[in-house]
């Protein structure tokens, strides 16, 4: 008693913790319901109808029998003749009898369609009595109630024979109307067990198909649960995800405070006067590495401040065109290192609804990696307003390119091209990642053209904003 509570409470935290299952119990339930409900009405409707159908037919076939029989009474074996004529055309018809009154509760048979059963005295069961009596009393109309006999059922129909009707004897008077005496009764079985059978054998095949409905949802119970086992796989796996986020996240914020107090001491050695060249050269790569480290920490922490919607946005209505100057201006210096034609040619454009700090992480993000993916040729930002609609920022480069396949995967957190172009380049490739969902929270849109080997267009743009 105690293992069925244990499984049934079980059973019940399981539905609990995989709410998606009581859609299937529902259906596994109400299914078979449906079906048995509609089955049941449709086998009433039907075995109804038969029932009606056959009973008139039993009714009629009565009816005409006893208008021919009152005038036959007395001739029995006609009578027979009769019956067994016809109950050829009526296989449902399995007894037909003629009976007369012979004591209180008794009846003699006078003709029947089994002829064992002439001349033997029949005893009517109550229902037999009660359609008698209803007979009876309605002389032109037949009776019927439903019996069994061994399993198998059959309507009893009774319908009574009247004497005929006196025939008028010379003119003298109007004709007397007289009640009819009954001369007998009409007793006639019409067997229903074939339609019963029949309508048994659809209701089998009506349950076989409900088994099959119900094998089918046990089979589809049975995929939920493998679906199920990878749902939890899955939020498993996410879990794990989001510890090893938090766990990046944490660790990049605690190494701030020491790459800080890395960099103060750099900072204060280099000042140092007694420091030799080679020293100043060794703090230098110290220093640029730290630098690299803090930007790396920095598009870590914007990572884990994304995922987790905590990236806060000011949004303010600015033309962007200073914005992107100022950033293009950053950049001058390593263009001219590397000997790069560097232009912005900077205009008025509309104002669009951005937090102009994040604008301009965006702006260093691709104009930064335009300048660092370009060996030699040209930089150029420009910027233009679209149909008084949009305003578009357009970073074209003469670079290494990026082929069809890498563009696909370009918006991907780290992703990287691996060749050997890139080879040497250092870089985290979350930097991509952070635009893009920077520009997507501040409902714009970044898209790339380029083509490998020779070049690519970065394309930031924003609606104007309506005031
Ligand atoms: P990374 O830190 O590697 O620069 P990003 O997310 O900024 O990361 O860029 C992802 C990758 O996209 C880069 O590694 C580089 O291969 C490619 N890429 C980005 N911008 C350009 C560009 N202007 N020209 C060619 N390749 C680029």
């Amino acid at each position: 008693m105690n293992a069925i509570g244990e499984t049934v409470r079980h059973g019940a935290r399981f539905v609990r913790e995989h709410p998606q299952l009581l859609y299937t119990l529902f259906l596994l339930v109400a299914i078979p319901i449906a079906f048995i409900a509609s089955g049941e009405q449709f086998v009433g409707v039907s075995r109804d109808t038969q029932d009606r159908l056959e009973r008139s037919r039993a009714g009629l076939l009565a009816d005409v029998f006893a208008e021919f029989a009152q005038y036959q009474m007395s001739d029995p074996a006609r009578l027979s003749e009769h019956i067994q004529e016809l109950q050829k055309g009526n296989e449902t018809i399995t007894g037909f009898r003629v009976i007369v009154p012979e004591s209180e509760n008794e009846y003699r048979v006078l003709a029947s369609l089994d002829p064992e059963e002439e001349n033997t005295l029949f005893t009517p069961g109550i229902l037999d009595q009660l359609v008698l009596d209803s007979a009876h009393r309605n002389k032109g109309q037949s009776y019927a109630s439903e019996e069994y006999q061994g399993g198998l059922r059959h309507w009893r129909v009774a319908r009574a024979i009247s004497t005929p009707p006196p025939v008028a004897l010379g003119t003298s008077t109007a004709p007397r109307v007289v009640a009819p005496e009954v001369a007998g009764y009409v007793l006639a079985d019409v067997s229903m067990a074939e339609g019963d059978r029949l309508t048994e054998k659809n209701i089998t095949k009506a349950y076989l198909i409900l088994a099959g409905v119900v094998l089918l949802i046990l089979l589809l119970l049975a995929r939920q649960a493998r679906i199920i086992d990878y749902a939890t796989l899955y939020r498993r796996l996410k879990e794990v995800d989001q510890m090893k986020d938090d766990f990046v996240a944490m660790a990049a914020h605690e190494l701030r405070s020491p790459l800080a107090i890395i960099r103060a001491y750099v900072d204060s050695l280099d000042d140092e006067k007694t420091l030799s060249e080679g020293g100043h050269h060794i703090l230098e790569k110290i220093d640029g590495a730290a630098k690299d480290l803090n930007l790396l920490i920095g598009d870590i922490l914007d990572v884990a401040k994304l995922q987790e919607g905590r990236m806060s946005f000011r949004f303010e209505s600015v033309d962007p065109s200073d914005t992107i100057e100022k950033v293009v201006e950053s950049f001058r210096m390593l263009a001219a290192d590397k000997k790069l034609a560097f232009t912005y040619d900077k205009k008025a454009l509309a104002p669009i609804s951005v937090d102009t700090d994040r604008l301009r992480q965006v702006l260093v993000n691709i104009i930064g990696n335009a300048v660092k993916y370009t060996p030699a040729g040209s930089v150029a930002v420009t910027a233009s307003v679209l149909a008084g609609e949009r305003v578009e920022i357009r970073v074209s480069d003469t670079g290494i390119g990026i082929s069809a396949e890498d563009q696909q995967k370009l918006f991907q957190k780290f992703f990287r091209v691996k060749s050997a172009d890139t080879a040497k380049i250092t870089g985290t490739g979350l930097g991509l990642w952070i635009t893009g969902e920077i520009v997507r929270q501040m409902k714009g849109t970044i898209s790339v053209e380029s083509i490998r080997g020779k070049g690519s267009d970065f394309i930031v743009s924003f609606s104007v904003a309506k005031n």
